[in-house]
């Protein structure tokens, strides 16, 4: 989920800040860059521009001094024939010795090999002409005007043993027509200014250029050729760049760093907060996803949780699921004895024995209450659900001890599976949900695995409930009455009214089955009351037959239950002393307190109260003793095993002590042979009901033989 989250916020925020980032700095850059660059080459193209024509300054500046002294009467006179070397040192060589304007002057006649004068530095000097130009003074006199009337001077650049030099030349003419000059022999002036280090540093002060230096040869791709009087290149002109652009990047960098670093800064604080913000979302989220799909009691993952996973489940059809529903029993009680509390800390550790039990097979969830279910998958998933379940209803067999309160509850579990076909999770639950109830109202503490049937059987109890409906309205319901004798004399001592499904209804159903119905409809009350009033309206033609009339636990439940009973028996008209109500063990457990309140104030109107099929339950002498019965009934499936060997006989005896441990009246129920009567004659019990005496019959039937004297009631 974080994950998720991460790259959410690298995608949507932090990227775009970085981009937005990068691509401001880079384009500052860039353009700074650019705008710099752009100067420097500018700059440099100037320079270049300057360093040329300084160049070409020099050179122009001594060709005007070579044409200035050239073109002279007094030149034409003394350079030519017999040159009169006074005057060309005190004219000429004199001027050379400071190097201001020039450090050698040569007159030169071509047919000559050295100069015909020369001084270098106010000093004479001859060297051979060849020599010190390289060969190259000739092309520069070559490009002289030949006419010899005007002395235009020419100048070059030529590398000389002194070093590199401008080199002027003017043919010597003279103003006056007197003194003409052939131009078959002409001579010339010579001019050489080196380009010392000082005189170019001269000329850079002149033209603002830094560094200016020459280097001989050429240097490809910098400064500014030097070229020969041939054009051939001969030297380089060098000079430092001033680099303007650098300057001004320098100094707009100097303040866009900072910025762009304060810009990246706030960047990466925004980014920071973002990214502070979305983890907080984030994690805020996952607190509430968690929150909506786990029980805060417990921890487990609750209905939501559940029916998210059994939907995900269901898409791969492949895989079988299997879900076993469990609700504890006696749940309500421990709360109600104890406080929530307790009832608190028994859900959890109900819950964490749960989990420890399904490790690694399955998933628990709590529905909310006291309802889990399991959730299991994969081929075994059927299996692993059904001895989960039975491995957790014995687990549950050990009370819980929480600092010496006691609580004990069982777990009505109901499992059902995908099967063959795929199922959705509301179907699953449906019939997780029907098997639970069957094993609950199969008496609890047990498992039940879903059968179709169920459905079936849940489509009739529909139909049977409708016409409940009707029996209760219309009074239509059906008593039959079974009597009880007494077993030493065979007088009748009392009847037990049976409801009977109407004859004329399309359907037979028995009695268990439409009292089930009655229960699970929420009929039972006006149905129980309905049989009440019944058999009491038959009874009063009995006068003083007792009168036993079955009683469903869940009417129990009704407030009005008692009120409403002893008005039913009051409005008959029978004495209540006549009534006894008979009650099964099971329920009683659920609510003690209320039960035997509920009996203590019938039993102070009169009526009695029987426990009905004893033997069945599981419940103990001491814990039946405190509901102060009237009567036992020992169930059927007890009389049955009396003849069936000594071991079984020995356990109705035991049975029989029970029973009269709790000092109450006893009844044999089911008694169907007339072995049965002298066994239990043996154990004390007198009073007996079954088919070897009496079937349960009509009322008008039993009025019938009431009338026999052999039957006569026996009080
Ligand atoms: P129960 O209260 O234990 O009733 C005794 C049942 O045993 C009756 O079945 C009766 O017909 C049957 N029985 C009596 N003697 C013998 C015998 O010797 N052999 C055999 N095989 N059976 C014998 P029935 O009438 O089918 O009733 C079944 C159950 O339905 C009753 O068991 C009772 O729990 C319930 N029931 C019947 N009528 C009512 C009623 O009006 N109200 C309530 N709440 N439950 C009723
Ligand atoms: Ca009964
Ligand atoms: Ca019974």
């Amino acid at each position: 989920m974080r994950t998720i989250y991460g790259w959410k916020f690298m995608l949507t925020i932090a990227l775009p800040l970085l981009l937005a980032s990068l691509s401001v700095t880079l384009l500052t850059f860039e353009l700074i860059g650019r705008v710099s660059t752009g100067a420097n080459i500018e700059d440099r193209q100037r320079t270049t521009e300057i360093v040329k024509s300084a160049l070409a300054a020099a050179q122009k500046q001594l060709s005007n001094i070579a044409t200035d002294n050239a073109y002279w009467d007094d030149a034409a006179r003394n350079a030519y024939g017999a040159v009169d070397e006074a005057w060309v040192d005190e004219t000429w060589g004199v001027s050379s010795e400071s190097g201001v304007n020039y450090d050698l002057i040569m007159v030169v006649d071509r047919q000559k090999p050295q100069p015909v004068s020369g001084y270098r530095w106010g000093k004479p000097y001859s060297p051979k002409i060849k020599d010190y130009y390289s060969g190259k003074l000739d092309n520069l006199l070559d490009i002289l005007p030949q006419t010899m009337v005007t002395a235009d001077a020419m100048a070059t650049t030529l590398n000389t043993p002194d070093g590199m030099a401008v080199v002027a030349a003017a043919p010597i003419i003279a103003t006056s027509d007197d003194l003409k000059i052939s131009s078959t022999q002409p001579r010339y002036l010579v001019l050489v200014k080196f380009l010392t280090p000082e005189y170019l540093a001269a000329i850079g002060d002149q033209y603002v250029i830094k560094d200016l230096r020459l280097n001989t040869g050429a240097v490809p791709g910098e400064g500014e050729p030097v070229l020969d009087v041939n054009g051939a290149p001969v030297a380089t002109l060098l000079w430092s760049d001033r680099r303007p652009g650098d300057i001004a990047r320098a100094a707009v960098m100097s303040k866009a760093v900072p910025t762009l670093g304060f810009m990246a800064l706030v960047m990466l604080g925004i980014g920071l907060l973002c990214w502070r913000m979305v983890r907080h979302i984030a994690r805020r989220e996952a607190v509430a996803r968690h929150d909506a799909l786990h029980d805060s009691l417990t921890g487990l993952p609750n209905r939501t949780a559940l029916f998210g996973g059994i939907e995900d489940l269901a898409k791969r059809t492949d895989v079988p699921v299997v879900v076993a529903f469990a609700d504890l029993d006696g749940f309500k009680e421990v709360n109600d004895t104890y406080d929530h509390a307790t009832g608190d800390r028994l859900i959890r550790a109900v819950s964490a024995g749960l989990s420890h039990l399904a490790d690694g097979r399955g998933t628990v969830y709590r529905l909310g209450g006291d309802e889990f279910v399991l959730l299991f998958s994969g081929p075994d998933a059927q299996e692993a659900a059904r001895s989960t379940a039975e491995r957790f209803i014995d687990f549950l067999r050990v009370p819980f001890d929480f600092e010496g309160r006691q609580a004990s509850v069982g777990a009505s579990i109901g499992i059902a599976g995908s099967g063959d076909g795929p199922l959705d999770a509301n179907e699953l639950m449906r019939r997780a949900d029907i098997a639970m109830y069957r094993a609950k109202s199969g008496g609890k503490n047990r498992c039940c695995a879903y059968s179709p049937e169920f459905d079936i059987e849940r489509v009739d109890n529909n139909a049977i409930a409708l016409e409940l409906r009707d029996i209760i309205s219309r009074r239509t319901i059906a008593i039959n009455y079974q009597p009880v004798v007494d077993a030493r004399t065979r007088g009748i001592v009392s009847v037990e009214a049976l409801a009977r499904w109407p004859a004329d209804s399309p359907r037979k159903i028995g009695p268990d089955r439409f009292i089930r119905v009655a229960e699970a409809s929420g009929l039972i009350d006006d149905f129980g009351d309905l049989i009440l009033a019944k058999a009491c309206q038959d009874a009063a033609n009995w006068p003083g037959l007792r009168l036993s009339v079955n009683i469903s636990p869940v009417q129990l439940k009704n407030p009005a239950f008692v009120q409403k009973t002893l008005r039913t028996i009051a409005e008959s008209g029978i004495d209540p002393r006549r009534v006894e109500l008979e009650i099964t063990e099971g329920t009683l457990v659920e609510d003690v307190a209320k039960a035997k309140q509920i009996f203590q104030v019938l039993q102070n109107a009169g009526v009695r109260i029987a426990l009905d099929d004893f033997g069945t339950g599981f419940s103990s002498i001491g814990y039946l003793r405190q509901f102060n019965f009237d009567r036992i009934k020992i169930d059927k499936s007890l009389i049955d095993q009396i003849l069936s060997g000594s071991a079984e006989q020995h356990i109705v005896q035991g049975t029989m002590l029970m029973a009269s441990g709790l000092t109450a009246a006893v009844t044999a129920e089911g008694v169907e042979r007339e072995e049965q009567i002298d066994v239990l004659r043996l154990t004390g019990c007198r009073e007996m009901q079954g088919y070897f005496f009496f079937r349960p019959m009509s009322a008008e039937a039993l009025t019938e033989i009431m009338a026999e004297p052999r039957f006569a009631i026996a009080v």
